[in-house]
């Protein structure tokens, strides 16, 4: 069976000459309250072509009486053509920048001066967008937290949800390769024997084994200590590298035990290899990661 992604949910949008707008069509919903009660679809717009990490960021909101004046550009937003708000992260004092000068924003998609200018269609079947906004404004209700927090907002985010999709869905990923490294290997005959009596399949099925178990337990140790409200960045740091290397490995030995029947489509094993190599790269690069966790480690170290 296939384990795609369901089809992206049908979208309301009308073209310019530059990239599509969302429909006016939606109903009107710019206060707190309402944001509260709607059904709503977010898409978490922080990823820039020119910045990262969030600090370098140059969306600007400039507070103009009760609103934010918003100008900028987002790159590989998630959902956008379908969403309808986007959760912004924008400068709101040039000088503080992460020391309080970020600040989340909710800002409804179908305000005057947002645009979806472009997709960019990706290896692993999605198409996030590139969203320009100019002089859009956005009511003060509409700030996430408190004006300047969007900086430790988007940290504690960014660090749940590599838990979650770069932790535990690349060990959910790896657990059902091995399960299919092992039966293909218990099924398929070679020169006489099935493949799970040689010593190289033996080896790439502990080995992933092995992998698996201790970054699962990693995972589950994190999640716990997210549950017990302990700080957990760095934490989550080794997570995320140790998971999305640790599956990557996994499916690929899964592949090369099923020979060309693993690069076929009738398989998932192809479909995740192109998952999971996305998540060494989104969430923040596995090398940045590693530098970030070497210089609080040194730091940290006496
Ligand atoms: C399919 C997809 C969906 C996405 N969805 C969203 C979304 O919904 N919202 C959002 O805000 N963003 C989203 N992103 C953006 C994503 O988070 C970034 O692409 C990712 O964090 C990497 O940033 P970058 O592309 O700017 O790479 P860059 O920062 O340009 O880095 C390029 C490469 O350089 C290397 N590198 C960079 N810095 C260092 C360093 N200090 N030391 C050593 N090596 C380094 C790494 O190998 C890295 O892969 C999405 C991206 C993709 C591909």
């Amino acid at each position: 069976m296939r384990h795609r992604l369901p089809p992206p949910r049908a979208t309301a949008i009308s073209a310019s000459s530059r990239g599509v707008r969302p429909s006016a069509s939606r109903p009107a919903a710019s206060t707190r309250s309402s944001i509260k009660r709607l059904p709503l679809v977010t898409c978490r717009s922080r990823s820039e072509p020119s910045a990262w990490p969030l600090a370098n960021m140059r969306t600007r909101a400039v507070q103009d009486g009760g609103s934010f004046i918003i100008n900028g550009t987002k790159r590989f937003i998630t959902a956008a053509g379908r969403a309808d708000y986007a959760q912004l992260m924008a400068v709101t004092d040039p000088e503080k920048r992460a020391r309080g000068g970020i600040t989340c924003l909710a800002v409804d998609l179908k305000s005057p001066g947002v645009l979806l200018e472009r997709q960019w269609p990706a290896m692993m079947g999605e198409a996030p967008w590139q969203l320009v906004f100019e002089n859009v404004r956005v009511p003060a209700a509409n700030v996430i937290g408190v004006v300047g927090a969007g900086f430790s907002l988007a940290q504690k985010w960014i660090g749940e949800g590599r838990i979650r999709g770069h932790g535990a869905r690349p060990v959910g990923i790896a657990r059902r390769a091995l399960d299919m490294m092992i039966d293909y290997g218990k099924a398929r005959v070679t020169f006489g024997r099935p493949l799970a009596d040689r010593q190289a399949i033996q080896f790439m099925i502990a080995d992933s084994a092995m992998e698996l178990h201790g970054v699962r337990n990693m995972v589950y140790e994190c999640a716990w200590r997210v549950d017990r409200g302990e700080d957990v960045r760095d934490l989550s740091y080794m997570v995320k590298v140790m998971a999305t290397e640790m599956a990557s490995r996994v499916v690929d030995r899964a592949i090369q035990v099923h020979g060309g029947l693993g690069l076929m489509k009738e398989l998932p094993l192809e479909w995740w290899y192109r998952q999971i190599r996305s998540t060494r790269i989104t969430e923040g690069a596995n090398e940045v990661l590693r530098w970030r966790l070497g210089q609080n480690i040194i730091r940290a170290h006496r």
